[in-house]
């Protein structure tokens, strides 16, 4: 199958196109926010009947573009299918291989989620040694590297997620110094105070909404709120009013929204120091793999009930 693809010839090579067998595939919350035209939005809405766009890890197959040769390996956006044709080609990635990290992990750790979490904690938050850090969706694809950050910095880190299993984990594979389950705690205003009874100085949002909320109160003067993501708020049409922003004001916070994009001329940095925090063991990371092209509708809708344990990828196939 794949002799005879190779020698398909790809139609207009001014184009400059790629034809790619796709390997892995990345589940991410920010393409639900693609599923609905609103105004304002940084990126453009999905085009329905059209293939879905997401960032992959994909095997070029055939090339019309000098800078990728067949066997080339790159990260960046394909499609929601077996085999793509890429016409974008500017923000593709090569990857180099490197036994000692796995190809998925382009997906993640060294990925559009890592590069998230580099960018958000050292740019935005400011972070300084001895301060206290309490990151939401913590076992997730950002937040899991988020705190392994901070705890590398010298911070007290605390991880909020939605069950036992992720709490275990927090505690005791990824380093953070306390967990708690948001969804079994009545009063989130309470859970923080017990975690932090000093205040935070750092706290990175994943979820938005009540959490948000909450964690206004127990910002410490001079506090900062990395406004990352509100996968809380996605999916409903009418979000609930945040009621302690005045917090910002008392407290004299600075809470900034922001985008892992603005940041780019980082991501060299970020791929050597998180590569090498990686192999010299400094750094965990965990995935969630769902096999089979067929196992990523469910896989995404997953991620707005917190089935995932770790960063979601589709495994669409191994070579
Ligand atoms: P995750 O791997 O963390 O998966 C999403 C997790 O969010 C779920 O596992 C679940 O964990 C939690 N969650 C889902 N619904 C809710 C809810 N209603 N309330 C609270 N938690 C919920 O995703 P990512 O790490 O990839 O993304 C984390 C956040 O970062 C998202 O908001 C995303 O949009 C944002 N983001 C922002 C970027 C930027 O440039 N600003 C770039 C990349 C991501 P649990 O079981 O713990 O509830």
């Amino acid at each position: 199958m794949e002799l005879k693809l190779s020698n398909i010839k790809l139609n207009n090579p001014s184009q400059q196109a790629l034809l790619v067998k796709n390997l892995y595939l990345s589940c991410d919350p920010y393409m639900r926010g693609r599923m609905r035209d609103f105004h304002g939005s940084y990126i453009p809405p999905f085009v329905p009947s059209k293939v879905l766009e997401g960032f992959g890890v994909s095997k070029v197959i055939v090339s019309d573009n000098p800078n990728f040769k067949a066997g080339d390996l790159i990260s960046g956006f394909t499609g929601w299918e077996e085999y793509s044709i890429i016409t974008k080609t500017d923000q593709l990635r090569k990857i180099e291989p490197d036994d000692h990290i796995p190809l998925s992990f382009h997906l993640g750790l060294l990925g559009m989620p890592g590069f998230t979490a580099y960018a958000g904690f050292y740019e935005v938050c400011s972070p300084s040694s001895g301060e206290y850090v309490f990151v939401s969706a913590a076992s997730g694809a950002v937040g899991q590297l988020v705190g392994q950050l901070a705890k590398l910095h010298g911070c007290y880190v605390v991880g909020s997620a939605g069950s036992k299993e992720k709490v275990e984990l927090l505690k005791n594979k990824l380093g953070f110094d306390e967990a708690f389950n948001y969804k079994e705690e009545l009063d989130l205003d309470a859970a923080l105070k017990r975690y932090f009874p000093q205040g935070i100085d750092i706290y990175f949002d994943n979820v938005g909404g009540d959490m948000l909320d909450a964690a206004l109160l127990n910002m410490k003067i001079h506090g900062r709120i990395a406004v990352c993501g509100m996968i809380s708020q996605q999916s409903i049409s009418d979000p609930k009013g945040i009621r302690n922003l005045s917090s910002l004001i008392y407290k004299r916070i600075r809470m900034q929204g922001f985008l892992q994009s603005d940041y780019l001329h980082l991501y060299p940095k970020f791929l050597e120091e998180v590569s090498a925090y990686y192999k010299q063991g400094k750094i965990v990371y965990f995935e969630d793999m769902n096999e089979g092209l067929e196992s990523a509708p469910a896989a995404f809708v997953g991620l707005f009930t917190g089935k995932n344990v770790g960063k979601q990828v589709i495994c669409v196939s191994h070579e």
